[in-house]
């Protein structure tokens, strides 16, 4: 499996936690961001291959950082998942309007999250 790097952005630590822990047992590289231009600034200076975006965040929501990733050709090719509450369930087709690659609602198992993650990995070996 090849060894890739992921951007986990959620301004919740214990979802940061969990999810940096259930990606690194993949053997994955995490970084992480806590907010949204947090999650911005690190996308473009750290170069992830997957992003993990949290809707709901602190300075810039998961759907405008969807839409400045989308925007700067550094990291307009990037993968991204969205993380959202069964409360944002309306909010999914403007994620995928905005051109996500997947989303898990919270709360999430770990397998669940691996599966999705790996699943959207593994487009980019095609
Ligand atoms: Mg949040």
């Amino acid at each position: 499996m090849t060894t890739r790097r992921i951007l986990v952005a959620d301004d919740n630590q214990q979802i940061r936690l969990l999810v940096g822990a259930a990606l690194r047992s993949l053997g994955h590289e995490i970084v992480q961001a806590v907010d949204g231009e947090d999650a911005l600034q690190k996308a473009i200076s750290e170069r992830p291959d997957l992003v993990l975006l949290d809707v709901t965040m602190p300075k810039l929501d998961g759907f405008e950082v969807l839409r400045f990733l989308h925007k700067q050709p550094e990291t307009a090719n990037v993968k991204v998942i969205m993380l959202t509450t069964a409360a944002q369930q309306d909010d999914l087709k403007h994620g995928a309007d905005l051109g996500c690659d997947e989303y898990l609602t919270k709360p999430f198992d770990p397998k669940a999250l691996r599966v999705v993650v790996e699943k959207v990995l593994a487009e980019l070996e095609s």
